[in-house]
């Protein structure tokens, strides 16, 4: 049997999990006191948003998601819905986060459906998960798939993903330093790297240009309007240039820190 749990922004976790009796898990995780069966508990957040996290097949990871997941939607999904607005544009308002047992793989997000790989989030209970689910959770809110139907260009894969990873590692988890590139990444390094190296790329163009740029790269893909051309009017560069001006900062803040550590 599923038990629906509703999570009322009032009721803290904790009063919760003491509603739930705690059974003993056989689970090689360090989650314990999880419930026997999953659940699927909706976080309902103020503005009418209904976040569904299921761990039907993952009962052992029901506790993380209560203590870990559900925080960071409850606390994110409305920032990112304003952080990542567009005329016209209504986020959506009810999603689901499903955990798979038997999927490959880190997460994946299909419309409002996010899944997640249990036996990948199991190793980064205190590592990525979160983090990835983060970038999910943007990708609901990207929604390109409008622009898409609407017969536009197709939005190139490494901005997309490079814009999710900005949010993440610039916003969520600074303190990380997830996008870090030194001496070995360097030389590989692109702009069009896609996920970490494209977010390292894109807070470049903020510090050095506007702070808004990801935010109107992000209403261009949705709208459908997305080009090349864009960059030139939004920091006077075209992409190429600017990719290389990048890495010209890349490997002058690389060799300082390699004559920092040789001191
Ligand atoms: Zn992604």
């Amino acid at each position: 049997m599923i038990l629906k749990t509703v999570l009322v922004l009032a009721l803290s976790v904790a009063s919760l999990e003491a509603q739930t009796a705690p059974e003993s898990s056989n689970s090689p995780t360090t989650v314990t006191n999880s419930p026997e069966k999953g659940v699927r508990d909706v976080v309902v957040i103020p503005g009418g948003y209904e976040i569904a996290i299921d761990t039907t097949e993952t009962p052992d990871l029901t506790q993380w998601t209560r203590e870990r997941v559900a925080p960071m939607a409850r606390r994110w999904y409305p920032k990112l819905v304003r952080m990542l607005g567009s005329d016209g544009f209504e986020a959506p308002k009810q999603l689901t986060i499903t955990f798979r047992a038997g999927m490959d793989g880190v997460a994946a997000t299909s419309g409002t459906n996010i899944f997640c790989a249990a036996r990948w989030m199991r190793q980064e209970l205190d590592g990525e998960g979160v983090g990835s689910i983060f970038h999910e959770l943007v990708h609901v809110i990207q929604s390109y798939g409008h622009s898409r139907a609407r017969g536009s260009q197709r939005n190139p894969g490494w901005l997309v993903e490079g814009l999710a990873d900005y949010l993440r590692w610039y916003l969520y988890e600074p303190e990380i330093r997830g996008t870090e590139i030194g001496k070995r990444g360097l030389a590989g390094a692109r702009h069009d790297g896609s996920y970490r190296v494209t977010a390292n790329f894109l807070n470049w163009t903020v510090v050095n240009h506007h702070r808004d740029i990801p935010y109107k790269l992000n209403a261009a893909m949705r709208e459908g309007v997305y080009s090349e051309e864009l960059w030139v009017t939004l920091t006077g560069h075209p992409l190429q240039e600017l990719g290389e001006l990048w890495k010209t900062t890349l490997a002058k803040k690389v060799e300082n820190e390699s004559k920092g550590q040789q001191q």
